[in-house]
């Protein structure tokens, strides 16, 4: 490691990897990355270990991207072992900022979970029936494991986040921009601050014309090749760029993928789940009066949510864990 030079750290809890590709997707400026930041922790690709963190002091970590959900009380220690020695600290990715992927779990009890994943999954074998515990007895003492949280949880969920940096995973070029405007000594936008996206909808970068025709059904990407240069949405797939916050440049609709959402809400004070459908309902019936017409308006859009074959997680994919649809608790510790 150099010395004398800002620390930066990365760190992922529960996580698929992609937000490390992503930042190893920024390629050679990876040396750039390097001659501004003693670049020290990342799991994925350094072993720095946990005692080295815990021996730093507090705030001695100039950077931390956290990507990853909170899903097991390691994930949960860690997230406070970071804050506390890092000045910034980043929620980097949906899985961090909104609870992601993981979060879906959040629909089942835990237990539902355990059993599903290793007792019920198609292709397990498992004579024995063993659901992996906290602490379990061998011979030659006890093997200890980190426990699932009730509920997983998104960074801030647990910790104070200076900043997010929102996409599954973000775009290379959004995480080489903060990188180096934070290595510039530039000042830092007003903490809370959403870094790397817009306040735009995906729907204002797509290059896909809008027609105003309305979508007749609802189709999912294997079952039609969309026309190109026209809007997804209004050839039938459930395209939610209408509801999602820009920044990379309508990415999936540039090549006849449906948007899903993984900037999150457009509104960051709105609930995402609910924002997506209402986004929907105006694309499938803009324009429908209140009142006049209203019970043909719910036949067409019952006809049309119909074919959505899943729309937990279609319409909170990324966001469960930060929607209101979360039950209020003891924050998901065990
Ligand atoms: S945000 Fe996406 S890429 Fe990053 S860890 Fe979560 S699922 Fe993976
Ligand atoms: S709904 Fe999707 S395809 Fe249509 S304009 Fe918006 S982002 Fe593009
Ligand atoms: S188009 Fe939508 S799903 Fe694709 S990267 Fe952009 S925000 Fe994410």
């Amino acid at each position: 490691m150099a010395a004398g030079k800002p620390k930066l750290a990365m760190y992922w809890a529960a996580s698929c990897g992609g937000c490390e590709i992503a930042l190893a997707n920024i390629h050679e400026a990876l040396l750039e990355v390097d001659a501004h930041f003693d670049f020290m922790f990342c799991p994925c690709l350094l072993d720095t270990k946990r005692h080295h963190i815990e021996a730093l002091e507090d705030g001695e970590i100039f950077l931390t991207f956290f990507n990853g959900a909170l899903r097991t009380t390691e994930n949960l220690e860690m997230a406070e072992l970071l804050r506390r020695k890092s000045k910034l600290l980043i929620a980097f990715g949906s899985c961090a900022a909104h609870g992601g992927i993981p979060a879906l779990a959040n629909a089942r009890g835990l237990q539902d979970v355990l059993e599903t994943a290793f007792l019920k999954a198609p292709g397990l074998h498992n004579p024995d029936g063993i659901i992996p515990s906290p602490c379990t007895s061998v011979p030659d003492g006890e093997l200890h494991l980190p426990a699932f949280l009730e509920r997983v949880l998104p960074l801030a969920g647990a910790v104070e986040v200076d900043y997010t940096l929102p996409g599954c995973p973000p775009e290379p070029e959004q995480i080489l921009a903060v990188v180096r405007h934070v290595a510039s000594g530039a000042a830092l936008p007003p903490r809370g601050a959403l870094l790397g996206c817009t306040d735009r909808a995906v729907c204002d970068e797509c290059g896909r014309e809008k027609r105003g025709v309305l979508a007749e059904r609802l189709l999912r990407p294997f079952q039609a090749i969309p026309e190109p240069g026209w809007c997804l949405l209004e050839q039938g797939f459930l395209c939610v760029g209408n509801a999602t916050r820009g920044g990379c440049k309508a990415l999936c609709p540039s090549v006849a993928m449906p948007c899903t959402g993984c900037y999150g809400a457009l509104d960051p004070d709105g609930d995402p789940g609910a924002m997506t459908l209402a986004g929907m309902a105006a694309a499938l019936a803009p324009g429908a009066p209140q009142g006049k017409d209203e019970a043909a308006l719910h036949t067409r859009l019952r006809e049309a949510l119909s074919g959505v074959a899943d729309p937990l997680g279609t319409f909170y994919r990324y966001s469960l864990a930060d929607s209101v649809i979360q039950t209020p608790g003891d924050g998901g510790r065990p």
